[in-house]
């Protein structure tokens, strides 16, 4: 952050203008290595490499799809391995405009909250990722970029968008999640707008109220998947623990401190929530909160039983609550081929690694 970065150089008696290239070199450079920062005195470069670490992501799976979307699986430093998506010009999903480089990061290792459909959650939680590990998913592709296009101009960037919508449940790692999203949303650092940020969660109620007092102003996507408690309760644990009632309410909450920038992601998985009796009770949910509605086929998982219903049943959701009037997208999403749902590189590379 710069205000350590400040309190740091203020003891060592270097001068403000310092710290002004250092996160130069950090943020808009993407440099890795102490020595690239030609501009620093050496010794102040020694002392840094002596006190700080530049540890960055390695990319050990790049896959990208005919459409381009691209998937990179990153290994941490404890061999943990996490996932990140770059989808090139993507539609206005979240309320922004259209024609942006969105990027996709992961927040946790694994996922504690089990949805019965998700493969992130099927091999459990492994830890929080700190937020230097969150900020440089966005950095390392930045580079990776540079590298591939030759496009070296400092300060050019590639993404402007973000979704926190890998691996993970962003809100339970809250506090990592804030100080990495200050870093990417500050001018001296990822310079990417509050709008331009949407947070995904699968509905932890208390978190959503604390995200809504929080002078910044992102972009919210509720994972609902169902209308109904029967529903989510089949398919997410977390609805036993924050059910509809106090997941809506909570929504309000942020829907009242911060305007209309509600997402409603819901999944269609085949038998489970594609009948024709959510449509009513979803209408009203996204009534009450002003919300839009993006529909999203079930990726399957290898090893689980869902499935995604057809693209004639996909429609006959889609037009009804486009009859009931509210703002509905059907994603024919990008990444289907390369395995691009939340998870499944990792999942696939794992059980490639144990085999
Ligand atoms: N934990 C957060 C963010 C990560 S999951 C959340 O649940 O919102 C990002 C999105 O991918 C969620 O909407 C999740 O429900 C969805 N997802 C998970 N597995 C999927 C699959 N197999 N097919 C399609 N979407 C999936
Ligand atoms: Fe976790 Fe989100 Fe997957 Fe549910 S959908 S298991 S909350 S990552």
């Amino acid at each position: 952050m710069r205000e350590e970065i400040e309190a740091r150089f203020a003891d060592w008696k270097e001068p403000a203008y310092r710290v002004t290239q250092l996160l130069d070199w950090l943020y808009r450079r993407g440099a890795t290595s102490w020595d690239a920062m030609s501009n620093l005195p050496k010794p102040l470069r020694a002392r840094l490499s002596e006190q700080f670490s530049l540890r960055g992501l390695d990319l050990v799976r790049l896959q990208g799809s005919r459409d381009t979307t691209q998937k990179f699986l990153w290994r941490l430093e404890d061999h943990s391995l996490i996932e990140s998506v770059l989808i090139p010009a993507n539609p206005a999903l979240y309320g922004e405009a259209s024609d942006r480089r969105t990027l996709c990061v992961s927040t946790q290792v694994g996922c504690a909250y089990g949805c019965r459909f998700c493969a992130s959650g099927l091999e459990g939680w492994k830890r929080n990722l700190r937020p230097d590990e969150i900020v440089e998913q966005v950095l390392a592709v930045e580079r990776w970029w540079k590298a591939e296009s030759g496009e070296s101009k400092s300060g050019a960037r590639l993404i402007d968008n973000l979704v926190i919508m890998g691996m993970g449940e962003p809100l339970a790692n809250y506090d990592n999640l804030m100080k990495a999203l200050r870093i990417l949303n500050a001018p001296w650092g990822g310079g990417i707008g509050a709008r331009k940020i949407t947070v995904s969660t699968s509905g932890l109620a208390p978190q959503i109220r604390k995200l809504a007092d929080e002078p910044l102003q992102f972009r919210l996507a509720i994972s609902l998947h169902g209308a109904t408690d029967e529903v989510r309760n089949r398919i997410m644990p977390v609805n036993r623990k924050y059910p509809l009632k106090e997941l809506v309410d909570a929504c309000e909450y942020y829907r009242q401190k911060k305007g209309r920038m509600l997402t409603f992601e819901y999944i269609l998985i085949a038998g489970v929530n594609d009948g024709l009796d959510q449509v009513k009770p979803l209408a009203q949910l996204a009534r009450r909160l002003h919300a839009k509605i993006n529909l999203i086929p079930y990726n399957i998982v290898e090893g689980l039983e869902w499935t995604r219903p057809d693209d004639v049943a996909q429609e006959r959701f889609r037009s009804a609550l486009e009859k009931q009037k509210i703002p509905v997208t059907l994603r024919r999403e990008k990444g289907h081929d390369i395995d691009a749902a939340c998870g499944q590189l990792r999942l696939r590379t794992e059980r490639e690694l144990a085999a």
